[in-house]
């Protein structure tokens, strides 16, 4: 039976590795294991969870609660797993397969939405009532918690504004999104945009040289680089307006910003100043604020999926 007392395991279903800890009620660390994710099939990764867990139990020395954050997410209509990069995954009856191994229900959730819960549970976003995690990583996923729970949705893409359009596009960026589709199939999402790959694409596409990843663009802004200055400043205008839709529209107390991204310092000074100029209130007072736990807040988020 699981309590509040139960130690709770999370998994990071990941491409390359699964990660797995055990928490207790606290969120202290008890445990923590990762392997390489085995590429060749479902059954291998199903085998390779179960007995993860079965490793972390041993060694916290009891029966856990297991949550796991994966990309993607189970079909309302076939709870089957759809959009993982973890492609032999995709289609697969995931949930059922582990519970049959481990002989207990278990709770999977969407990679961004274990990110915002843990933020909201004990890191960035904690005592807020409500709170908007997003990653900008390689791609741009987001989720919302209300009150401690996960908010899925209906199609259980709750959180998905990476797949929105840049609002308030100007001619250039009009003239721009045709040349920077999406993988999703539309263009001119946010996601292109904003996340680490797509900062540095867009960057990197209108200068000669050796392309630069983000944090190498911010440091030759810092540097005194006139074209990187003026380019970051346009993506913490970009990062705004993206931001102000999520007010609108949800309000929320704190926006969490997780990924590569998240580490540029210099957007939690400029970014705040400029969502009063698309936010429908005289003032705006949300925290913009960088993720408390890092690379290990998708693992822990998993863990909290039975807070
Ligand atoms: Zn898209």
């Amino acid at each position: 039976m699981t309590t509040n007392r139960t130690p709770r395991i999370g998994v990071d279903l990941g491409g390359t590795k699964l990660e797995a800890v055990a928490l207790d009620a606290s969120g202290t660390l008890l445990w923590r294991e990762r392997i390489a994710t085995p590429k060749h099939s479902a059954e291998a990764i199903y085998d390779a969870i179960a007995a993860l867990v079965l490793r972390g139990e041993g060694n916290v020395g009891a029966a856990c609660s297991v949550g796991i954050g994966t990309p993607g997410s189970l079909s309302p209509k076939t709870g089957l797993l759809r959009g993982s990069n973890t492609v032999v995954l995709n289609g697969q009856p995931v949930k059922q397969a582990i519970e049959e191994r481990l002989s207990r229900e278990i709770r999977i959730a969407n990679d961004a939405n274990c990110f915002a819960l843990s933020e909201a549970v004990d890191g960035a976003g904690k005592g807020a009532a409500s709170v908007f995690g997003v990653i900008f990583g390689t791609g741009c996923g987001a989720g919302v918690v209300v009150n401690g729970r996960v908010i899925d949705g209906l199609h259980r893409i709750a959180g998905e504004f990476g797949h929105n359009p840049l609002p308030w596009p100007d001619d250039d960026e009009l003239k721009d999104r045709g040349a920077h589709g999406c993988y999703c199939g539309k263009s001119g999402c946010i996601e292109t945009w904003l996340s680490g790959t797509g900062i540095a694409k867009h960057f990197n596409a209108n200068r000669t040289g050796e392309p630069l990843n983000p944090a190498q663009i911010v440091d030759l802004a810092a540097s005194g680089d006139v074209l990187a200055e003026a380019y970051l400043t346009r993506v913490e205008d970009r990062i705004a307006r993206a931001l102000a839709t999520v007010i609108n529209l949800l309000d929320p107390e704190v926006i969490v910003l997780g990924g590569g991204v998240s580490n540029i310092g210099r957007l939690y000074t400029n970014v705040p100043p400029l969502l009063p100029n698309y936010v429908f209130s005289e003032f705006v007072e949300t925290k913009i604020a960088k993720n408390v736990h890092g690379d290990s807040s998708g693992v822990r988020g998993a863990a909290w999926l039975w807070a």
